[in-house]
């Protein structure tokens, strides 16, 4: 019997194995399930019980100063979510998938997450609106390139933005053609670890060791750096003092406010969630006939789905318990 409830964080009880799912802070279960290294995932997670986790999360945790004793069990399997370097889904049986952050599309050196079959799904919806449909990752590149080509052109310098783990090494593999280039050194230290799985991302002066050479008085160049205001002072250094034009790269850009809410110059919509489509793509490829979602647009997500023919739930974290209970094959 799987039975899943939303008190402390989720949690799955696994023929009496409590297991809490992300960012759990390990009161009353024994296990704890890390999907991926993102701060809001590892932010409360309990650093003495075991995590199940892949080696890839557990090193990019460990980077952040979060110590995570590896584990495994049996019945419960692993799944590459397509959403960072590392990320995963886990599966209990047959009967119940939880995705984590997901995205369904394949960008770069990072594999778009294909579901397993399962009764049913707890996935994310962090994009789970109507509004958000991502247009293609060829043509966001195709633009984002425009761009940067038509600044150097004129030899001004361009800062590429993006969170610094996932997106900016995503950034730094595709946009490689733009050189010289330089890297933030919160940057650098996630590269370190995609190189040793094996992810080409060539490796750069960093900018404090550039600045110190002086090596940014020669212009145009490419700096890839953390999402960060507009206004941030490190983007009101490189902007007053070498005329650098900001260009972010989000999910949210997709709506207009994003591009002036961050003071940047140029927004590009790219993502490593699903976006609207992509979670309902998901949900249909799992063939799970109830779905629970959480996060971000949970409830609007979930509407949609019963509109369609789902069976389908918000899980909301603060609820005390879930009267669903959940039946293995
Ligand atoms: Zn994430």
């Amino acid at each position: 019997m799987v039975k899943v409830s939303a008190g402390h964080g989720i949690e799955i009880d696994l023929d009496g194995i409590r297991i809490g799912l992300d960012d759990h802070d390990g009161n009353g279960v024994d296990y704890v399930f890390v999907s991926h290294a993102h701060g809001d995932h590892l932010r409360k997670v309990s650093r003495n019980l075991p995590a199940i986790c892949s080696e890839e999360t557990a090193m990019l945790a460990a980077a952040k100063g979060v110590d995570l004793k590896i584990a495994s069990l049996p019945g419960i399997e692993l799944f590459p979510s397509g959403h960072i370097l590392g990320s995963m889904a886990l599966r209990v049986g047959h009967s119940l998938l939880y995705t984590g952050d997901v995205c369904d599309r394949s960008r770069g050196p990072i594999r778009g997450f294909d579901p397993p079959k399962v009764e049913t799904i707890i996935i994310e919806s962090t994009f789970g609106f109507e509004e958000f449909r991502f247009p293609k990752l060829e043509d966001v590149l195709g633009v984002a390139k425009d761009c940067i080509d038509d600044c150097f052109r004129k030899d001004i310098p361009v800062v590429v933005m993006g969170y610094a783990l996932g997106k900016a090494q995503q950034l730094e593999f595709l946009l490689d053609e733009f050189r010289p280039s330089y890297v933030h050194p919160l940057l650098a230290k996630y590269d370190d670890i995609y190189r040793l799985f094996g992810i080409g991302i060539r490796e750069k002066v960093n900018v404090d060791e550039a600045c110190r050479m002086k090596l940014l008085e020669k212009k145009p160049w490419i700096i890839f750096a953390p999402c960060r205001s507009g206004r941030s002072s490190f983007n009101l250094y490189f902007k007053k003092r070498f005329g650098a034009r900001f260009m972010a790269f989000s999910g949210w850009a997709c709506d207009k406010r994003y591009k002036d809410a961050m003071g940047v110059d140029e927004a590009f919509p790219l993502s490593d969630h699903c976006d609207f489509d992509g979670l309902l793509r998901t949900v249909k490829r799992s063939r799970a006939k109830r779905v629970f979602t959480t996060h971000g647009f949970s409830r609007e997500l979930a509407e949609h789905l019963r509109k369609i023919g789902y069976d389908a739930q918000p899980l909301v974290r603060d609820q005390r318990t879930l009267h669903r209970y959940l039946r293995e094959d």
